[in-house]
């Protein structure tokens, strides 16, 4: 039987609908639905991500959110019954440029200064730690020993089975197709399966933010970019505990996976939209500046490839939280490529906004949709690629 009626619906089953279900319902409120359109949960951004688990931002909004999620996924096997895949073999920004080095200077006193223990590390000292690393155009770097990478499928798998356990609903192939808004108030949800009538909407759609927010009449400045992502056959040449790198100024990165290690490098200037190909010239680039980096890369073989679909916002920070004007409606988007790693947080905030009427643990101020009309009130995050 089809659900005519819940207290939530919830459009998205990716990591951040699933941990907002979670802590709906762990709080006592199960009369809540998600909605997925594709027959597998999580198989959006969530199950296309890198799925670096970081502390190292610019802001402290998302230093506070990261620090608490990294609290959740070290135990995430007892609190919610699944394996999240966290390897803490840490965080390695390489900076090459001194306007870089700058910039993170401020950010790691901040860092500093709520307890997370991101070391500054001289190109000397990258070369002892990691000596497949070629560090001769590096300045500095920084380093995190408690941040890492886990399996964001499997934590948004954790999160469903708790909530199904709980009793609340989640509906694969079912796409939420307009949101019924009568005087200012939501009223209902109409699906390809029929309409569900309900007070509260949540916004959890990724890369499709904007036009779930249309369907409210609301325009979030939240679009999707394509990232590439390149997976290589056993790699033994790189250890299993290097850090995830990040070439900063160079968008690059990579780390292990399973036996081999995986690289990307985001193009940033491309125009946004749903394209998900993945371009034999983009690897080429990808494979040339990770044998600049580290030579031995010339070794690996590419084995795998796919894109998946960053939702960016003008200060890549996301939206989270009501819109004015309009009762019922809650979003959580935008996460500008860090959407992985704070979802326990963003899961908690959710539930604290629609069951206390506002965010309780964190300031979220920053995320607000109205930041928007003033964007002198736009506080950046810095730490992106
Ligand atoms: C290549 C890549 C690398 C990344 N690396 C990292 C990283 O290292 N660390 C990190 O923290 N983050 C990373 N991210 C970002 C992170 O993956 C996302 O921020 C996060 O997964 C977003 O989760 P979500 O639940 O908001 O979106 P999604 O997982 O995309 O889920 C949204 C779901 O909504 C569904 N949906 C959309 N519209 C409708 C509708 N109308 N009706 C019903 N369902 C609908 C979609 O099918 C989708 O399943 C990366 C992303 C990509 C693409």
């Amino acid at each position: 039987m089809f659900p005519t009626s819940a207290s939530v619906v919830i459009i998205g089953g990716g990591v951040h609908g699933l941990s907002t279900a979670y802590h709906l319902a762990k709080r006592g409120l199960n009369d809540v639905i998600v909605l997925e359109k594709e027959p597998q949960l999580a198989s959006g951004s969530t199950g296309l991500s890198a799925g670096g688990i970081r502390q190292q931002f610019s802001t402290e909004v998302n230093i506070r959110m990261s620090q608490y999620s990294v609290q959740r996924f070290e135990r995430f096997q007892e609190e919610r019954d699944a394996d999240p895949g966290f390897r803490q073999v840490g965080y390695l920004f390489l900076l090459s440029t001194r306007e870089k080095v700058a910039i993170f200077r401020e950010s790691v006193a901040l860092q500093h200064h709520l307890g997370v223990g991101t070391e500054w590390l001289s190109p000397g000292e990258v070369k002892i730690r990691w000596p497949f690393l070629n560090v001769e155009d590096i300045l500095a770097a920084t380093y995190n020993a408690t941040d890492g990478y886990g399996d964001p499928y499997g934590v948004a798998m954790g999160y469903a089975r708790q909530t199904r356990r709980l009793g609340a609903c989640i509906l694969t192939r079912v796409e939420a197709t307009g949101i019924d808004v009568v005087g200012g108030r939501v009223r209902g949800v109409q699906t390809t399966k029929g309409s569900i009538a309900t007070e509260m909407v949540v916004n959890t759609s990724g890369p499709y933010a904007h036009l779930v927010g249309k369907m409210a009449g609301v325009d979030l400045p939240a679009h999707p970019y394509r990232r590439q992502v390149f997976a290589t056959a056993p790699f033994p040449q790189i250890p299993r505990d290097a850090p995830m790198t990040i070439d900063f100024h160079y968008n690059w990165y990579f780390r292990p996976e399973g036996p081999g290690i995986i690289t990307g490098m985001s193009k940033m200037d491309q125009p946004p939209g749903f394209d998900l190909t993945v371009d034999q010239e983009r690897m080429l680039k990808v494979i040339k500046h990770g044998i600049h980096r580290a030579p031995v890369f010339e070794e690996a073989r590419i084995m795998r490839s796919w894109a998946g679909l960053y939702s960016v916002t003008p200060d890549n920070q996301p939206i989270m939280g009501t819109v004015p004007g309009l009762e019922g409606f809650v979003c959580a988007v935008g996460f500008s490529g860090h959407g992985f790693m704070l979802a326990p947080a963003s899961g908690l905030t959710l539930a604290e906004i629609i069951l206390d009427g506002a965010a309780q643990t964190f300031d979220i101020s920053e995320f607000s949709f109205s930041r928007f009309a003033d964007r002198t009130a736009l506080t950046a995050e810095k730490h992106v690629i």
